[in-house]
């Protein structure tokens, strides 16, 4: 359907862009200095963690169930972090391993993993030749960073409102034994907000991969993000293994405490099958003798358990929900009726996803930054940072101020208008 811009007469139109280049020139002038680009607590929400760095002292106990927090051992982490770990995530703790403060770097060693040493006693990948990751477009970045990373080709696979289009992944992994793995935010997701239906999981939990060492990288990373109430509720994929019967080597989950308590001073783990979980456990004693454990004890006594975390991720929510709000309010006041882009509504997480007419992400973005705010690079959520019709805008709300994120937010709504009514023009 055409939209404002492009049912206004030539005479109605330029005099609507000169309006906008007016609009654009007053914001100019305010030399704003502003990020919206990245998805990172604010500094009101890291405050939120800081009472848990008094809980360790000199004269604490270090010890956690008769493991020392303060020497070797215990290489798949502290025991009450792993059964917080686990039951965040409602697995078993035994199939638990918690280690380090960064998710994406457990997710790293994996692939490298699978590329150096190989998964399940097959071929290391590289020794396969080509070899393939589906990445569910728009998605996480860096996900895609690490298998490009490492000559992986990233193959994109489109997003429909419950999850990646499962034909289109059940055609690949079935079919074709050079893919080896697909990334996934299941829940709330980067930058969609999309959480998978049950009948997505169940269609992840059922496929059959033409590769014996496929495997699905869950990324659960806002598994606990709610803005308010009771939030999306995501099918817990090895409950939907286990509606399978036979034990399935097939997932990978990770998370961590990255957007709970402090970005990169978290902690990560990952959880799989037992047989994975001992092939990785192999894996990971060859490249450290255990896991950093001061941080995890710190964790435990503050955050305690999953209603622990509940209670404190509700703290959360009273800063982030309103600058949801916002974005909300002011794309439907300033966009609504032209019908030029739609956006995402979600009730978690740390995006919105924004599309708006095709071929003006690029030049939004750059017409934002030009008026002082800086985006996400357009193309960034899509493998080798090529979004096909140029339409996609990762917003991050998180981190600016309240009054910051309004004022980036005016400057967005005038960005995307000119655009859509120069294309228009065009
Ligand atoms: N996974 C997703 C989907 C993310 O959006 C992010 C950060 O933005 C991360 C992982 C990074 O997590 P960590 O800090 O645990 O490495």
């Amino acid at each position: 359907m055409p939209n404002a811009y492009q049912n206004m007469t030539d005479a109605a139109l330029d005099a609507a862009i000169a309006e906008l280049e007016a609009q654009a020139a007053d914001l100019r002038a305010l030399d704003l200095k502003l990020d919206m680009a990245r998805g990172k607590p604010s500094p009101e929400q890291t405050a939120l963690s800081k009472p848990m760095l008094d809980l360790l002292t000199a004269d604490s106990d270090l010890s956690d169930q008769g493991v020392d927090a303060d020497n070797y051992g215990a290489p798949d982490g502290l025991p009450s972090a792993r059964a917080l770990a686990a039951e965040l995530l409602g697995v078993d703790a035994a199939n638990v391993s918690v280690m380090g403060s960064s998710s994406l770097n457990i997710m790293y060693d994996c692939v490298e993993h699978g590329y150096v040493h190989g998964i399940g006693g097959e071929k290391p990948w590289c020794q396969q030749g080509e070899v393939k990751f589906l990445c569910p477009a728009p998605g996480y970045d860096r996900h895609f960073t690490v298998t490009e990373s490492f000559g992986i080709k990233n193959v994109p696979v489109p997003m429909r409102e419950d999850g990646p289009d499962m034909d289109v992944v059940r055609e690949y992994v079935e079919k074709d034994a050079t893919v080896k793995g697909i990334w996934c935010v299941p829940k709330y997701a980067n930058p969609t907000g999309v959480t998978y239906s049950d009948e997505v999981v169940r269609a992840f939990a059922a496929l059959k991969p033409a590769a014996p060492d496929f495997r699905i990288f869950w990324d659960n990373a806002y598994a606990v993000h709610t803005f308010d109430g009771e939030g999306d509720e995501l099918l817990n994929i090895f409950d939907a293994l286990a509606e399978q019967g036979a034990e399935k080597n097939l997932v990978y989950e990770f998370a961590s405490t990255a957007k709970v308590t402090f970005p990169s001073s978290g902690m990560a783990w990952v959880t799989a099958s037992p047989a994975d979980m001992a092939e990785l456990r192999r894996a990971f004693s060859a490249m450290r003798v255990s896991p950093e454990k001061i941080s995890q004890l710190a964790h435990v006594k503050f955050l305690k358990d999953a209603a622990g975390v509940a209670e404190h991720m509700k703290r959360h929510a009273a800063l982030v929900a309103p600058r949801f709000a916002l974005v909300e309010e002011k794309l439907s006041s300033g966009l609504g009726e032209l019908g030029c882009a739609t956006w995402t509504h979600p009730k978690g997480g740390y995006f919105v996803s924004f599309e708006g007419p095709r071929g003006s992400a690029k030049a939004v973005v750059s017409l934002a930054k030009e008026l002082g705010v800086t985006l996400t690079p357009a193309g960034a959520p899509w493998p080798y940072g090529e979004d096909p019709e140029d339409t996609n805008i990762r917003i991050a709300p998180t981190y600016p101020s309240l009054e910051e994120l309004g004022q980036a937010l005016d400057v967005f709504v005038v960005a995307v208008k000119l655009v859509s009514a120069r294309l228009a023009k065009a």
